[in-house]
């Protein structure tokens, strides 16, 4: 804890060097301070995710007490996913949530920067994620993508990528119609939704080698499986996917 602690501060003390003045303040959860370091209560809600047991293929987190250490989520255990596992910094929720919607909606491009880095933190200390070879971002359908100005996905994977030292790809794969919103569909839908979606651009740079797939939210894992199988038939080595945060699951 204490040396997560202490790199979170230094990760953000050396990126504030890089950005325009920032009011002071926690990052995370706005809480007034006289830094601008997350705080000690969203260092310790982090720190407490990371010791919450976890799906191992999926990564979503078990909800309360259900589940169990160790074990596969009902999903995962119906069918395997496309990707070898996946990850998160937490749950959906309080801070994660607000986080990726600043990012997402508000454009608070320094909570990219922030929250890649924790991804790299991440990616490092996971015996599956840790041997990726190359990062490559979930794409945004083009016209999504003018309208928002960005790609959220391509924000945390550059930081990813730049604390991590792997190469990033943000346009290996891209995203070629159009899709409904995941939201309010049924698992099966979700997938049909974005079948034949996504294609990858270039398979040379991913050819046998493991790809680390970067996105802000995990929720079914659709979107995850779509691309994985579409990384895989292009020729990747293997798929492992990092986002900011992931759901809860019961079963
Ligand atoms: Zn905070
Ligand atoms: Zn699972």
């Amino acid at each position: 804890m204490e040396r997560f602690a202490r790199f979170l501060a230094a990760l953000w003390e050396d990126l504030l060097a890089f950005l325009v003045p920032l009011p002071p303040g926690c990052p995370l959860c706005g809480a007034a301070s006289p830094t601008r370091s997350p705080c000690a209560k969203c260092l310790d809600r982090l720190a407490e995710y990371r010791s919450r047991p976890r799906c191992l293929r999926c990564g979503r987190w078990w909800s309360g007490n259900a589940g169990n250490a160790g074990g596969l989520c009902s999903d995962c255990r119906r069918e395997a996913p496309a990707f070898l596992a996946a990850r998160s910094l937490g749950s959906y929720e309080g801070i994660l949530r607000r986080a990726v919607h600043r990012l997402k909606y508000g454009r608070k491009m320094f909570l990219g920067e922030l929250l890649g880095r924790l991804l790299a933190e991440v990616v490092r200390e996971d015996a599956a994620l840790c041997r990726a070879e190359v990062v490559v971002p979930v794409p945004l359908y083009v016209t999504r993508r003018r309208t928002r100005g960005f790609n959220q996905a391509e924000v945390l994977a550059r930081a990813l990528a730049g604390a991590s030292g792997l190469p990033v790809y943000c346009d290996a794969l891209l995203k070629i119609r159009r899709t409904a919103p995941q939201t309010g569909l049924s698992r099966p839908l979700r997938r049909e939704n974005l079948r034949g979606a996504f294609v990858v651009r270039d398979p040379a740079v991913l050819r046998g080698r493991r790809v680390l797939l970067v996105d802000d939210v995990l929720t079914t894992g659709a979107t995850a499986t779509e691309c994985s199988r579409e990384l895989l038939s292009a020729g990747a080595g293997g798929v492992v996917v990092v986002t900011v945060a992931a759901a809860d699951v019961t079963k």
